[in-house]
């Protein structure tokens, strides 16, 4: 096992550890945005609700208003007959119609001015209403972009992240790319650990059998921990210049840190 493949082992556990803090930080923005642009969303329903019940209106008025004028228009024949009735019964006949009618109008264009007064109240109302929706709108962009920019930035940072990534699985041999895919996909976070000075395991800190201390002191094939099935390296853990991540303040995951051993055991060991 060269010290290049172990270092990409060692990066790629590092690029996954920053990976995984990256998705769920992105993930956090959806109920931020969602709540953010609530009062914006709210408002806007209101107004489309507001805005189709008075149309609903409009048309009942226009519908009250051609029924009244229909009513005219038959209230003018009847008129014009009451001069051609040739006796008396006829005539009153023609009277009860033409009241009929009469009062059947007065009664739509009383109720088609109503409806023509809510038309004129809610169209006042409607108004305000899209101001206040216009408003709200207006105040909920500077935060939605400022929060998508945000954003946009972690996923970019990401998929350089994977893009990293693809290269560096690229450069392993097929052991270690098995190794490190049966790690990945099983959601362990230490793939490779240093072997300690008295020979421990660096993940799980359980003793490395001599001969198995020795040959990876060699450093010549890949080889495991026989506990906890993670790659052991005599290579000290190189010195970081600059941590991978750090925004979030979750504690970077290495094979030497304790808090890490206790992790490591409790998953299935040998995976
Ligand atoms: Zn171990």
């Amino acid at each position: 096992m060269t010290k290049t493949m172990m270092g990409s082992l060692r990066e790629l556990q590092k690029i996954d550890q920053e990976v995984r803090t990256l998705r769920s930080e992105i993930e956090a923005f959806d109920p931020r945005l969602a709540e953010v642009e609530e009062p914006a969303l709210r408002l806007e329903a209101e107004f489309g609700k507001n805005r189709d019940r008075l149309e609903q209106m409009r048309t009942d008025a226009r519908r009250l208003e051609r029924g009244a004028e229909d009513k005219r228009a038959r209230a003018k024949r009847l008129d014009e007959r009451l001069n051609q009735v040739s006796n008396l019964r006829e005539e009153a006949a023609v009277r009860t119609e033409l009241d009929l009618i009469r009062r059947a109008i007065e009664a739509e264009e009383q109720e088609a001015m109503t409806l023509l007064e809510q038309v004129r109240r809610s169209e006042i109302a409607l108004e305000e209403l899209e101001e206040a929706t216009l408003a709200a709108r207006a105040e909920v962009e500077p935060n939605q972009e400022a929060m998508l920019a945000q954003r946009g930035a972690l996923k970019d940072r990401l998929s350089r992240l994977r893009a990293r990534r693809d290269v560096l699985l690229g450069t392993l041999g097929d052991a270690e790319r098995r190794v490190y895919e049966s790690f990945h996909g099983s959601g362990r976070k230490v793939v490779v650990a240093t072997l300690t000075e008295d020979g421990a395991c660096g993940a799980c800190y359980g003793m490395v059998p001599l001969q198995l201390q020795n040959e990876i002191r060699r450093g010549s094939t890949l080889l495991r921990c026989e506990a906890c099935g993670v790659v052991l390296t005599a290579e000290p853990e190189p010195e970081e210049e600059t941590p991978v991540q750090s925004e979030s303040g979750e504690p970077e995951s290495e094979g030497m840190e304790p808090a890490d051993t206790e992790a490591a055991q409790s998953e299935s060991p040998g995976a």
